[in-house]
């Protein structure tokens, strides 16, 4: 203690005994005992939290991801998802759940199972102890895709971890410069080999490599940065992976050249002593030298690196639906929205679909008009629903015969293009009115309750 009390008169920092803890390793009960009395700090168990995440050099496991289970669960638990709107709930998950997880995910490879139950977790939010009327896989595309842009966990944890590599390679961090100084020695990031006494996560991050590969661009300039032999700027790949280790001893450069030791007067000019030598000479003929720096690129030419950009790569992209802009419009009212998307999704449990599954014995329509009810009929077919459309087109000054509803849709995609007045009263029309009948629907199904006509 006196040590830290010189501390604090020195740098007129106080140690608050509340926030410290202390930490033992095989100390006898009363040895421990002995020196939590003079120092009055708590006892702390490992690993030490900083800044809510843990510190560690080795795996990361499901119990050690329980600080981020708990705090989300004691999120969702704090909030009563029956009393919000499916868009609110969206809009929690959207804004805060995902970003706790997004957070670890931008330090730690989360392990597979902890992926899972945040998703667990996510999708009970949303849809309730219920099936779930989309599947996950569909609610993490994009809006232009047909879901509702959730974040995936499993992508986006690669990618915030490239995120890490690109700033090793560029040597762009605190954290950079520590991993070159002491993780990397002299040795080029490209060449470390995954094995000997890795830290954990320093062993996720050299296996990111390969995926990383494909997306990085060396664009050799002057030749002074990149590595001759192991950095991959001859058409993505490196010499000494094309080559292998007998090129570097004959050409006699050593290891640690650069390429402009094979430029000479603004031309490439390899020692030809051997065969592959002087096939690598023909090689990078096409690669143009210039008196600019070295550069690389993520994915294309002029491009730094986002996190955005390196997952929208490293996913693979669904076919656009050609509906989201009616769905997903700036102006739109969050819940007719939501309601709208489960619509053109199909998604909506309909009479029909429950007395397929045999949870309901029968399917008429609880309009009354005597025919069964499916998305097509509720929403369109029926005279109820017919109708009230009748009355909203002319509101909206709609001059169109009735269209069935895929027909509907269409026109909708057609004519509410934009964000002009006319095109934005359209598709908040066409929302409202969708989101109406299946509350009218509802209504008269749940609560046996008629709104008047
Ligand atoms: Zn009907």
């Amino acid at each position: 203690m006196k040590a830290l009390d010189r501390f604090k008169v020195v740098s007129g920092l106080t140690v608050n005994t509340n926030k410290s803890h202390i930490y033992f390793c095989n100390t006898m009960r009363r040895t421990r005992c002995d020196i939590l009395r003079s120092v009055n700090f708590k006892e702390g168990t490992l690993p030490v939290t900083y800044l809510g995440l843990p510190l560690i050099t080795k795996r990361l496991t499901r119990a050690g991801c329980a600080p981020l289970i708990d705090r989300i669960m004691a999120r969702v638990n704090s909030w009563t998802s029956k009393a919000l709107s499916f868009a609110g709930r969206l809009q929690l998950i959207k804004s805060t759940l995902v970003n706790m997880q997004v957070f670890w995910c931008s330090v730690f490879f989360l392990p597979g199972s902890v992926i899972k139950e945040c998703v667990r977790m996510l999708r009970t939010f949303l849809w309730g102890q219920s099936k779930g009327k989309v599947k996950w896989a569909d609610v993490c595309k994009p809006l232009k895709e047909g879901g509702l842009g959730v974040k995936d966990l499993r992508l986006w944890n690669k990618a915030l971890l490239l995120k890490q590599v690109w700033n090793i390679l560029k040597n762009q961090s605190l954290w950079a410069n520590w991993c070159h100084a002491h993780l990397m020695r002299h040795t080029n990031f490209w060449e470390l080999p995954v094995r000997g006494p890795l830290s954990w996560s320093w062993r996720q991050m050299l296996r990111l490599r390969m995926l990383a590969k494909e997306h990085i661009l060396y664009v050799c300039g002057n030749g002074e940065r990149f590595s001759l032999w192991y950095d991959p700027w001859l058409h993505g790949q490196s010499v000494h992976a094309l080559y292998g280790h007998r090129v570097i001893y004959d050409s006699g450069l050593g290891c640690h050249a650069r390429v402009k030791e094979v430029i000479w007067q603004g031309a490439w000019c390899w020692p030809t002593v051997s065969v592959d030598l002087l096939d690598i000479q023909q090689r990078v003929q096409v690669i143009p030298i210039s008196t600019e720096q070295d550069r690389i690129y993520w994915g294309t030419r002029g491009q730094d690196f986002s996190t955005a950009n390196a997952w929208q790569v490293i996913r693979t992209p669904s076919t656009e639906v050609s509906w989201h802009a009616i769905v997903w419009h700036p102006m739109r009212i969050p819940k007719h929205a939501f309601c709208l998307w489960l619509t053109l999704r199909g998604a909506h449990k309909t009479m029909d679909k429950l007395m397929a599954v045999g949870v309901l014995q029968s399917d008429l329509c609880v309009f009354n008009c005597g025919d069964r009810e499916s998305m097509a009929h509720l929403f369109f077919l029926c005279p109820f629903s017919a109708s009230i459309w009748t009355e909203v087109l002319r509101k909206c000054n709609v001059n169109r015969t009735e269209l069935q509803w895929d027909e509907a849709v269409a026109w909708m995609i057609r004519n509410s293009k934009g964000d002009k007045f006319p095109a934005t009263l359209r598709k908040l029309a066409f929302a409202a009115t969708v989101y109406h009948i299946w509350l009218e629907r509802n209504r008269r199904c749940f609560k046996n309750c008629y709104l008047p006509m």
